[in-house]
C-alpha cells in the first residue's frame, strides 16, 4: 500500500503554480474571493495541482472556532478544482480581514510504501487498526540514519483513504448532494508562527468532481 505525503520544501513565490500553502491563490478570470457567512474573507490556504485541475483550499480564520469550519454546508470553508482549460491567474486579496498566511510553503510529493503486515498487525480487540496516513507520518525521517523524524515536515498527503474516517462518513457535496471524494490531508503547517490554526486537527479536503467544487473539514 502506498500513500503519497506531501513535504515541506522551503519556501515558495507567492503567486508560483507549484504545489504550496500559503501564498495568493491563481484562478480562472472572473472569479472573487470567497466570503464566510461571518461577513469576513476566508483565508487562502492551499494550492494542489491534481490531474484534473488544481484544488484551491479556503477556510475562514477571522474568528477562530466561531464559525463552523467543520460542516461542510458552512461557508466558512470551501475547496474549488479549478480546470487546467482555463488560464489560471492570481487572485485580487481583499484588503480587509484575514486572507493570506504569512509564509508560502512549497510542496514536494515523497510516495512511502507501506508494509500490509504492519497495517494487519494490531490488536484484535481494539477497534481501530493502524492507519495508513498515521504510519506514513510517523515514520517520516529525512534522511533514513535520522532518528527521529521532524513530523511538522509532513503537510499533509494527497489522494488515499482519509484517516480514521469512515467511509460512510463522506460528507455530501453542497451541491448535488451526492457524496464526495476523499482528495488529501492538510496539517496545520510547519511552524506556529506560519501555520493554519486548525485547533490542532488535520484536516480533510474533500471534492465533488462533477460539480468542480468541495469541502475543507477537521475531525
Ligand atoms: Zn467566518
Ligand atoms: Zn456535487
Amino acid at each position: 500500500m502506498q500513500t503519497t505525503l506531501m513535504i515541506y520544501d522551503g519556501t515558495a513565490p507567492a503567486d508560483s503554480d507549484v504545489p504550496r500553502t500559503g501564498g495568493v491563490p491563481l484562478a480562472p478570470a472572473g472569479f472573487t474571493w470567497p466570503m464566510c457567512g461571518c461577513g469576513g474573507p476566508l483565508q487562502f490556504f492551499a494550492h494542489l495541482p491534481v490531474e484534473d485541475g488544481v484544488l484551491s483550499v479556503f477556510v475562514c480564520q477571522n474568528d477562530p472556532g466561531a464559525c463552523e469550519f467543520w460542516d461542510a454546508t458552512s461557508s466558512a470553508n470551501r475547496v474549488h478544482l479549478f480546470p487546467r482549460e482555463e488560464e489560471l491567474q492570481p487572485v485580487a486579496v481583499p484588503e480587509t480581514g484575514v486572507t493570506l498566511l504569512p509564509a508560502t510553503s512549497a510542496i514536494r510529493n515523497h510516495v512511502v510504501t507501506l508494509d500490509p503486515e504492519e497495517i494487519d498487525d494490531h490488536d484484535e480487540d481494539d477497534d481501530l487498526a493502524p492507519d495508513p496516513y498515521d504510519l506514513a507520518r510517523s515514520g517520516w525521517k529525512r534522511e533514513p540514519e535520522e532518528r527521529f523524524g521532524k513530523q511538522r515536515e509532513v503537510l499533509g498527503s494527497l489522494g488515499g483513504s482519509p484517516s480514521y474516517l469512515e467511509d460512510d462518513r463522506l460528507p455530501a457535496c453542497p451541491s448535488c448532494t451526492r457524496p464526495m471524494e476523499f482528495a488529501a490531508h492538510l496539517e496545520e503547517g510547519i511552524s506556529a508562527e506560519t501555520a493554519m490554526n486548525l485547533g490542532g486537527q488535520l484536516g480533510y479536503v474533500f471534492v465533488c468532481r462533477p460539480c468542480r467544487e468541495g469541502a475543507f473539514l477537521t475531525d
